[in-house]
């Protein structure tokens, strides 16, 4: 029979499939010796049958039962007595953090008796030296948490009563509020509970707790939940682990309170005690941000003994996590407590910066420090951040939560953040505090501003793990979401729709657009910035140092896409081992379209042969200079691949050039042949039309003429003393047919090249496999192929028969939204069907030629979760567009260890 519950003794840090994150390091801390309240985890397990069947475990309750008498005999109270109850608080935990996603309920064991009970344990708890008013205060937040998140009364019939009770009073503040007040509050959020949710507030301490269980099972599937778990591309059948765990409070008096710490700073990464402290507070009103708190360091002079005791156990938990650890304490009557920690989240410049200083401390391998960072933080840390020169108008300063430059239009509540958004407009979502329910509007927005909560607000904890940027507490602004607008310490009235620019790195926030310049890590890669010049800060070190551990652990070659000696000049600098694609259609735009168009126009040989002739030496010098720029690394140039009407006018724009002339009595007799020829060329379905391989075999020469460039620049880069690698590449073969004529063909042309020149002209020649036939006749096509590319975007379109260049708006955001998949597969590869094709193609095709070369050129090439996929089928080289080959470069180093 499994078990369901597991006492903070018996867990640990590694179980967090079964006890979730929060709960298995509850138990880590526990065992660690470190002071934890003590308490008990349900599993995941449990959750999970609760989801699937609809009801509990029969065996849970009995379980329970038997670790919450443990619990009492350990605390010498019982749950809910009427003289000194034990009170717990029943939070989630999923195994991936969550951040205010699912629910907690909090003083549960309270109720008419109990709360008496409570009052004379308290003593002292009131500034008057009682406790009645933190009782009473302690049993409304109760009935007014539970009425919400397990009954499932809306929040504000409770908030409307409390403002009642305000007003009757004369007052806007809830510590006015006195015993006898609040007594009668619990009075009437008792009625709104009995009228709302149409069953009295549970007396029965058990019956409590067994409820909010079921809550926070349930919030699991809640609405916010769903949304943050396809958005962070979390599992949808994980379910989430319940802690119960024995109160303490931090709201019993000045010596008491409640914080959030981190081992170090989250946002930039630097060593030092970083955090927040609340005195004389409860639970989540420091992550919610709802009250201004001190910085951590000003604990010492408040509790210095509780200080030096926090400090050293945050010594033992990095020591012991060998990582940044971030950790919530409450502090009761001078005794220090630790509700939470876990491994902290942080942004992508600090995961770098975090990496390389704990392999300076010795605490990791350098292995483990590029596990520690992601080819997406790199990708993050690639962007272009604010102009310093620029002229610019700062109105306000708050934290620099999440780093980043964001600019765009003002709004002041999710939902036109989202309606905005989605016709295309960049916007800024400005509120006082964000809460859960502003995750969509998070995401659909540039950046995040809020003017209340400090870095572990809820704003800035959602924000950094969606790598988005986020400037907190800017506290000089004053927000009216009422009226929309925000007003500025020197008077400046920022309206829905105003452009506004937030930098999340030194958490300015400036009026209008601010321009934008290179970030420094690309100047690194760019090579203007050498890793050790003075002015490289410690970012593009670590970066650095990240990159060279990366290439020595990696076995993937990581090649770039690129069609011009430029790219191909970028993508080396960017460390690109070769090109993996050179897609030759972009040597056919502008002025040589005409020539093209010739082409097809063209009514005899001798016509088409002037127009090849003439591109001939066009396409000569544009091999040259890739091939020179390259300096002797592999590059595959890929025969001509899309249908060439797309060389050709728009059809419509035609017709209607074609008819004004007519009309005008002006015919012009080229554009009437050029309309015959689109109209005669016109395909329903150009995409599986006559594009790749069949152009080679429909139009007489134009590949030819291609394989003849390649050869001759290979043989004028030979003879000027140079290295020309060369792969020739067909593109769209189904059948090895198809490639087996084009290859005989090049290789007379090659063969002709060389003994001509006498250079020593040499190409290998093979096939991308974009189409389902190819990977399933791979074995075949490998007889006639010496290397293999993966065309991805093709394989992916032809496996699902989606429409590359439709799908996205047509209907991917419906796939999405329904979970068929949590990802476009044009995105990351598809591993269970189209990367099934790539893996049994492998196989095929190096069992029919053992020294066949694997690479992958699709836009997957740079995608960090394929390129993870391509390391395990055991492809030689991935290769992608020249600013995503770093990002390619860490992720095969990262799939290697
Ligand atoms: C592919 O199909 O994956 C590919 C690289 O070719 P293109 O994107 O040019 O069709
Ligand atoms: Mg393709």
């Amino acid at each position: 029979m499994p078990k369901f519950v597991y006492d903070f003794t018996e867990g640990n840090k590694d179980l967090k499939d079964l006890l979730g994150g929060k709960g298995a390091n509850l138990a880590e801390m526990t065992n660690l010796g470190l002071p934890v309240p003590p308490g008990f985890t349900i599993t995941t397990d449990a959750c999970r049958v609760y989801l699937e069947q609809g009801q509990e475990p029969p065996e849970l309750r009995d379980e329970v039962s038997e670790y919450l008498e443990a619990l009492e005999a350990k605390m010498g109270r019982k749950l809910g007595q009427a003289d000194g109850p034990l009170l717990v608080s029943v939070r989630s935990g999923a195994k991936f953090s969550m951040p205010g996603m699912m629910d907690t309920v909090l003083n549960i064991g309270l109720n008419d008796e109990s709360v008496l009970g409570l009052a004379a344990q308290a003593d002292g708890a009131d500034s008057d030296g009682k406790s009645d008013r933190f009782a009473w205060d302690s049993y409304r937040r109760l009935i007014q948490m539970f009425g919400k998140t397990v009954l499932g009364v809306d929040g504000e019939h409770f908030d409307e009563a409390l403002e009642e009770a305000k007003r009757a009073k004369g007052t806007h503040n809830d510590l006015d509020l006195n015993a006898e007040d609040l007594r009668a509050l619990v009075e009437s959020f008792k009625a709104i509970v009995e009228k709302e949710a149409g069953r009295s507030f549970p007396q029965d301490p058990r019956e409590q707790m067994d409820l909010a269980i079921r809550a926070v099972f349930e919030s699991w599937n809640g609405d916010r939940a769903k949304l943050y778990r396809r958005q962070e591309r979390i599992p949808n059948d994980l379910g989430t682990a319940v802690n119960v765990c024995s109160m303490v409070f931090g709201n019993l008096g000045m010596d008491s309170g409640t914080g959030v710490a981190f081992t170090r700073d989250p946002a930039s990464g630097q060593t030092g005690v970083y955090g927040d402290y609340l005195q004389n507070a409860q639970g989540e009103d420091v992550v919610a941000g709802i009250r201004n708190t001190v910085p951590l360091d000003q604990l010492e002079q408040i509790d210095a003994s509780s200080y030096a005791e926090l400090t050293g156990i945050m010594t033992t938990l990095e020591q012991h996590y060998r990582d940044l650890c971030d950790i919530e304490f409450t502090i009761e009557r001078g005794k220090l407590w630790m509700l939470q920690t876990r491994v902290g989240k942080r942004t992508a410049g600090a995961a770098f910066r975090i990496a390389v200083q704990l392999v300076d401390e010795g605490l990791i391998s350098q292995d483990e420090a590029v596990d520690r960072v992601t080819g997406a933080q790199l990708a993050q840390l690639m962007f272009p951040r604010f102009d310093e020169n620029a002229k610019t108008e700062q109105i306000a300063k708050g934290m620099n939560a999440s780093p980043g430059a964001a600019s765009g239009k003002a709004v002041f509540d999710s939902y036109t953040a989202v309606k905005w958004s989605r016709s295309g407009e960049k916007v800024i979502l400005i509120r006082r505090e964000t809460n859960p329910d502003d995750l969509n509007g998070m995401i659909a927005a540039q950046g995040i501003l809020t003017s209340r909560g400090g870095k572990t607000s809820h704003a800035a904890v959602v924000a950094r793990g969606m790598g988005k940027t986020c400037v907190c507490g800017a506290e000089s602004l004053d927000v009216d979401t009422k009226r929309r607008r925000m007003t500025a310490p020197n008077g400046e009235v920022v309206e829905e729709g105003d452009v506004i620019s937030v930098d999340g790195t030194s958490g300015a926030v400036y009026l209008g657009e601010v321009p934008v310049v290179a970030s420094p890590v690309v100047e690194y890669f760019e090579g203007r910035l050498g890793a050790d010049s003075p002015k490289a800060d410690d970012l593009v070190k670590a970066v650095h140092r990240i990159m060279t551990w990366s290439d020595e652990r990696r076995r993937l070659y990581v090649r770039a896409n690129a069609d011009t000696p430029e790219d191909a000049a970028r993508a080396r600098r960017f460390g690109a081992q070769g090109i993996g694609l050179c897609r030759t259609e972009h040597m056919f735009l502008g002025e040589r379209r005409a020539l093209i168009e010739r082409l097809i126009l063209a009514e005899d040989d001798d016509e088409r042969e002037a127009a090849l002739n003439e591109l001939l030496p066009m396409q000569r010098d544009d091999f040259v200079a890739i091939f020179t720029a390259m300096g002797g690394l592999p590059v595959t140039v890929r025969l001509l691949d899309p249908p060439l009407h797309e060389f050709l006018p728009d059809i419509t724009e035609l017709s209607v050039r074609v008819a004004v002339a007519e009309a005008k009595g002006e015919e012009n007799e080229n554009d009437l042949r050029l309309l015959q020829a689109v109209h005669k060329m016109h395909e329903a379905n150009p995409m599986l039309g006559l594009r790749g391989v069949r152009l080679g075999l429909v139009i007489p020469g134009l590949f030819m003429m291609q394989v003849r460039a390649i050869a001759e620049a290979a043989a004028q880069v030979a003879k000027a003393g140079g290295v020309a690698r060369v792969e020739i590449m067909v593109p769209l073969v189904g059948a090895v047919q198809e490639l087996e004529i084009i290859r005989d063909e090049a290789q007379q042309v090659l063969d002709e090249v060389k003994e001509r020149t006498g250079a020593d002209v040499r190409s290998l020649i093979g096939t991308m496999i974009e189409l389902p036939r190819a990977a399933l006749t791979a074995g075949q096509i490998a007889e006639a192929a010496q290397f293999f590319s993966f065309g991805t975007n093709d394989l992916t379109q032809t496996t699902w028969g989606f429409s590359r260049d439709d799908v996205e708006g047509a209907f991917f955001s419906a796939y999405l939204d329904r979970g068929i998949f949590g990802v476009s597969p044009f995105e990351t590869l598809d591993r269970e069907g189209v990367g099934k094709l790539v893996r049994i193609a492998a196989e095929e095709g190096r069992k029919a030629r053992p020294e066949l070369k694997l690479g992958v050129c699709g836009e997957h090439g740079g995608d960090p979760d394929s390129v993870h996929f391509f390391h395990q089928v055991g492809l030689d080289y991935v290769s992608c567009s020249p600013f995503r080959v770093p990002v390619a470069r860490l992720e095969a180093a990262r799939a290697a260890i």
